[in-house]
């Protein structure tokens, strides 16, 4: 029955959870708990710190009589704030993180207890590789893994209630140095953009060329649930959503959640988990209710990308653990609730450097404006080649969910310009944008220099893929994914755009000695081959899916089974390979892995729902039943006939469920996601579907499950 549930309601609302400590002024707290480079200066000899520094800020390799003396005073730092233990903390091919902690201590000769932390020990560690996922690359080595110390993404501590560890951000790689995680091939690719974008600025004549990067800030959306209804919904607790549950009659129909006053509870939580944040150095910058009750937003300011990362990462480590000691679950999946809106993560990114900047912003002088005409005409290019790759490097069955949904872009890549910018692309297309040279004087035709307006308000929602005044934003990313992959992807395809358009231009410029010229010659033929790939209208739109494949030739992909064998295709075994990002057996190793994690994602859920169906829904409607009966009276209307009809049709849907679960050899990959996508979806969505009509017709006091209403609504 709903003991479980009227209890939580009462609970929930006698509660005080508004008993919180001030937060600590910003100043004290910022970056307290990270071992960056103000306290390496504070701690390191001049010699060292220079080159601890050098290699912080480039990558350059770092000498090993440096590493110990580094270790050593990360170890100092790290034992003053309560640590013990450190672990090297990696990215797997999941969108979790992993660690292993080891103790700082060693005994002596004396049976004392000292400590020790060398250099090497900072520099390499090796846990058991076996247990995390490597598809093919399981073969080609045995169980060993190495991490290594990503000096490019400062150590900070972990504290829990009664102690501090040490955690260092590493890579993962084989024994034959395969990358098995999402960190190695994000280093890769951003330098294989910065080798293209230097080719690219050199011929345009620039002489000083710093280092380029690419920066990432991610919004991330998410729901919050409080626990006591979530622990009594087996499917939140395995599924991180709700298989079953009928809408209620309030959802999100009146937009009054949407940027609507946060409740005080939730906003307590949030100033938590945002001077959690501070002392780990993550620029959490704004915050807001999202559409769907219960559904909130967190945004930090944009960070390097390897960086911004790994802070990702943390973020959501942080946003579960910080609503558990609020006594809220944070669901971070793409749809935790039918009917409402799910949660994505929108990934804005751009490229720059110390030098010329941010190359995705147009600037103020027309040289300026030149750069960015290329680095945008890139991404164009990036995304039309590249569609399939983007579709691939954010499939999820639980993606799946949203995209394509009409409340998350639609399943097919475009790219969104905005009218102003998309009107030159236009006219460097047609020809009508030319450089009339008037004794060296450039006329880019509208005015002397391009000036973009962010758009106002929530811009065009319907895109996924969207310029936004200085940056792109990629908004189909699914809100409990990495941001490497997505990262990964488009560093790497604007590589091979850059490496194409310096090709190009290298060739118009020995027939011209006019940038403008040259650049607009190369863009036209770029806008040609790729300009199909730009939309600004209503990409919820049937017209649009119906145009967007048979007129402009875009691929709609609605389905993870769809997407990943992208990653098999020949032009993206060649684009990895051509940029160094992925040898094909990396690439190779990918696919195994994400397609593994579909299969086995989807089985859960499928024996969940059968399980949840046979055990608790199927006895409440029978309950139910029999409570009718005993009442031994004959009405003209009972809900009997319909309670009876709709479990017998939920328990034959479910046996159906069963059956297609026992299917087995499949063969291939492809085949077995296919036979889940069509096949098994289709039979868990027909048992929620009875399910959810039971939930209307069953006895309120008799529902085993918390409802909608509750969940959404009760804070
Ligand atoms: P909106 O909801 O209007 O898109 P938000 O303020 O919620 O805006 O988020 C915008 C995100 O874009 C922030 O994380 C911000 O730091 C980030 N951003 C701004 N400029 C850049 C840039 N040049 N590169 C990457 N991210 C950027
Ligand atoms: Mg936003």
């Amino acid at each position: 029955g709903n003991e479980s549930r009227v209890k939580a309601v009462y609970e929930i609302t006698r509660a005080n959870p508004f008993a919180a400590e001030m937060t600590a002024p910003l100043k004290e707290i910022w970056a307290c708990d990270v071992f960056g480079l103000q306290q390496m200066e504070e701690s390191l000899s001049k010699s060292a710190f220079k080159a601890i520094k050098k290699t912080v800020q480039t990558g350059a390799e770092l000498d090993p009589a440096v590493a110990d003396v580094v270790a050593a005073a990360m170890k100092d730092w790290a034992m003053s704030k309560g640590a013990k233990f450190f672990s090297h903390i990696f990215y797997p091919m999941t969108n979790a993180t992993a660690e292993k902690h080891d103790g700082f201590v060693v005994t002596n000769s004396d049976g004392g207890a000292i400590t020790e932390f060398t250099g090497s020990l900072l520099i390499k560690g090796e846990p058991d590789g076996s247990s995390f996922p490597n598809g093919s690359l399981r073969m080609t080595n045995a169980a060993r893994g190495y991490t290594a110390w990503d000096p490019t993404s400062p150590a900070y501590i972990m504290h829990t209630a009664n102690g501090a560890v040490l955690m260092i951000p590493s890579v993962f790689m084989s024994w034959t140095g395969e990358a098995l995680d999402k960190k190695i091939p994000l280093l890769r690719a951003n330098a294989a953009m910065d080798k293209a974008a230097k080719k690219v600025l050199t011929l345009m004549g620039e002489t000083e060329i710093a280092p380029l990067n690419s920066s990432c800030g991610a919004e991330q959306e998410y729901f919050l649930v409080d626990e006591l209804f979530a622990n009594a919904r087996p499917d939140l607790l395995l599924a991180g959503r709700t298989l079953f549950g009928a809408p209620p009659a309030k959802g999100q129909q009146f937009d009054d959640h949407y940027f609507g006053a946060i409740p005080e509870r939730v906003q307590v939580f949030m100033q938590d988990l945002e001077d959690k944040l501070y002392r780990l150095g993550i620029p959490a910058k704004t915050h807001h209710n999202e559409v769907a009750p219960g559904q909130f937003e967190i945004a930090p300011y944009f960070e390097a990308a390897n960086v911004a990362s790994d802070h990702q990462q943390l973020l959501m480590t942080l946003l579960k653990k910080t609503a558990k000691e609020h006594g809220f679950t944070c669901l971070l999946h793409e749809k935790p609730f039918a009917g409402v809106n799910g949660s994505g993560k929108h990934v804005n990114w751009s490229v720059g450097n110390a030098t010329q900047g941010n190359l995705l912003d147009p600037g103020s002088t027309p040289n300026e404006n030149l750069n960015f005409l290329l680095f945008c005409g890139a991404v164009i290019r990036g995304v039309h080649k590249f569609g399939p790759l983007l579709r691939a490097a954010i499939a999820s069955a639980a993606n799946d969910h949203r995209l394509g949904a009409n409340e998350a872009p639609p399943a097919i890549l475009s790219v969104y310009l905005g009218s102003q910018l998309e009107k030159v692309f236009d006219n460097i297309k047609t020809g009508e944008l030319h450089v009339p040279t008037t004794g060296g004087q450039m006329d880019l035709g509208l005015s002397q220099i391009l000036k973009f307006e962010r758009d106002p308000g929530d811009r065009n929602r319907t895109s996924p893929f969207a310029f936004t005044g200085n940056r792109f934003e990629f908004r189909a990313v699914g809100s409990s994914q990495s941001v490497s992959g997505p990262l990964v992807a488009m560093n790497t395809m604007l590589a091979d755009s850059l490496e194409w358009i310096a090709e190009k231009l290298e060739t118009e410029l020995s027939k011209t000695s006019d940038k403008a010229v040259a650049v607009f010659a190369v863009l036209k033929e770029l806008m040609e081959l790729h300009g199909n790939v730009v939309f600004g209208g209503d990409g919820y739109s049937a017209e649009w899916h119906k145009a967007a494949v048979e007129e402009r030739g875009l691929q709609n992909i609605p389905t993870t089974a769809d997407a990943l064998p992208a990653f098999k295709s020949p032009e993206v075994i060649e684009l990895f390979s051509k940029t160094g990002v992925l040898t094909p057996v990396e690439l190779a190793s990918r696919f195994e892995v994400y397609a593994e994690q579909y299969v086995l994602s989807i089985e859960v859920e499928a024996k969940l729902v059968a399980e949840m169906a046979t055990t608790m829904i199927y006895p409440a409607a029978i309950k139910y039943l029999s409570q009718i009966a005993s009442a031994g009276i004959q009405l003209d209307y009972s809900p009997a006939g319909a309670v009876a009809e709709t479990a017998s049709a939920m328990m034959a849907s479910v046996e159906k469920l069963n059956a297609a679960l026992e299917s087995e050899h499949f063969d291939s990959t492809e085949t077995h996601m296919s036979f889940l996508a069509d096949e098994v979806r289709g039979l868990m969505d027909e048992v929620r579907t009875a399910a959810d009509k039971l939930e209307t017709l069953v006895a309120d006091d008799l529902w085993p499950l918390p409802k909608y209403r509750e969940m959404l609504f009760i804070k």
